[in-house]
Order: structure tokens, then C-alpha cells, then sequence
């Protein structure tokens, strides 16, 4: 799955096909065997280069390859084979790690990621055994799109440049379509609280605009493995 969504990450932006042509290294073109292809291991053993030519392989293949199994691990131990939540919020992973990346290095969250997740979202609700019912994905998804729209309107028209874009807006339509009323307020507060803090660590130009995506990202990540019943839990420790 990790190499996978780095054959997404790479290609996405690019526009090109995501099947064909095999593995192959982005600077001399050689198609790359498949033992050099194994996740991780390959890595390493390449040193992050091509055996080829030289060129650097970047690190996101290697941080993809070894987040993504943690992350579906996560999920196990959360929920169990049983639970249809794991099966759930291992599909919206498979989104959220690509969207992930290609926001924070291209600042664009794809429509071909975007929308597919919205529809995924609402077919799922459909689905006995789901946490949040049709209804509650539709209207909250809803909700959450126009108010989003209103807040980007009125933001450009006060401030005469774009505040909130439009990927941003799509991304979190998608994942209310997976939390609905019940999580994603806890997404919301938690997304915003990351990206205050990225802010003001890294950022500090309030000219400067930055990748939005990857925190709300993020926080449904988070809140997919941690969710509200190991919030419950935890209260009567507190
Ligand atoms: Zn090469």
C-alpha cells in the first residue's frame, strides 16, 4: 500500500497515468526490477539512490513506506478485523496519506482524490453496521460544505485574496461524509490547532499561505485511531 501511494504522490500532480508504466526511476527512465522495489529494504540497501544513474530517490518514498503499515496497525488495534470501522478508515487512510503529501509539496489537493472521497463517504454511510447514518453524512457534509464556501466568499471579499481554498473546502466535505456531526467538530478544532501551531513555529507571515490540507489530513487520521470512545475512556483518569 505504501508504495503505492507514492506511485499516487508522484503521479497525481503530474497528470499521468497511475498503472502504466511500471516503477521506473524518474531521472534515466530505468524501469526498476523488483528487487529493487521492495519497501523500506530497498531504500536502504540503495541508499535512496538509483542503481542506475545516481539520482536521489526523496525521502517521502521511504516515510511513506514506513507510516502507512504503522498507521493500518493503528487502525488493528483500534478497532479489530471485526469492526467495520477498521475496513472504513483504512479506505479513507488509503486517501489521506496521498492527499497528505501532494498537498504539503505541491499545495494542491487533487479533485481526482477529493471527490471520489466524498462519494466513497456517503456510499459508506449507506452501509449497516456504520457509525453515522445516511442522513447524518448528508446533511453534516452539506452543512459543512456551504459554510465553508460562505467563509471562503466572505474572507476574499473582505480581504481581496483567497483565505480558505477550494481543495481544503472539498477535502473536508469528504471526511464530514466519513465522521459526520459526531467527529468532525473534534476534526475542525484539532486541524485548526495543528496548523496554528505549524504557524507560528514555521510560518509567521500571515502573507505566507500554507498547506492547510495536510493538517486536516491529520487530525481525521488522528481522530479515525484515537475517535471518541478512547476520549470517553480516558475521563474518569482525569
Ligand atoms: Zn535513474
Amino acid at each position: 500500500m505504501g508504495s503505492f501511494f507514492n506511485v499516487l504522490i508522484h503521479r497525481i500532480p503530474l497528470k499521468q497515468s497511475i498503472v502504466i508504466p511500471a516503477s521506473h526511476c524518474a531521472s534515466c527512465k530505468r524501469r526498476i526490477p523488483f528487487y529493487e522495489n521492495i519497501p523500506i529494504v530497498s531504500y536502504i540497501i540503495l541508499r535512496g539512490k538509483c542503481s542506475k544513474c545516481g539520482a536521489k530517490i526523496h525521502w517521502h518514498h521511504l516515510l511513506v513506506e514506513i507510516i502507512t503499515p504503522i498507521l493500518f496497525v493503528a487502525l488493528f488495534f483500534r478497532y479489530g478485523l471485526t469492526d467495520f470501522l477498521f475496513y472504513k478508515y483504512s479506505i479513507l487512510l488509503g486517501f489521506l496519506i496521498p492527499i497528505f503529501f501532494i498537498d504539503a509539496f505541491q499545495q494542491i489537493i487533487p479533485h481526482v482524490l477529493s471527490i471520489p472521497l466524498i462519494v466513497v463517504g456517503f456510499s459508506l454511510a449507506l452501509i449497516p453496521g456504520n457509525d453515522i447514518g445516511v442522513l447524518n453524512a448528508l446533511l453534516t457534509s452539506l452543512f459543512v460544505f456551504c459554510f465553508l464556501l460562505l467563509l471562503a466568499w466572505g474572507y476574499q471579499k473582505l480581504r481581496g485574496y483567497e483565505g480558505l481554498g477550494g481543495g481544503d473546502i472539498w477535502l473536508l466535505t469528504g471526511i464530514t461524509a466519513f465522521f459526520g456531526i459526531t467527529g468532525i467538530p473534534y476534526i475542525f478544532l484539532l486541524s485548526a490547532l495543528l496548523g496554528i501551531i505549524y504557524f507560528l513555529i514555521f510560518v509567521r507571515d500571515s502573507n505566507k499561505p500554507f498547506a492547510f490540507g495536510t493538517f486536516i489530513a491529520v487530525a481525521a487520521v488522528v481522530w479515525a485511531i484515537v475517535g471518541e470512545q478512547t476520549i470517553l475512556d480516558l475521563i474518569p483518569y482525569l
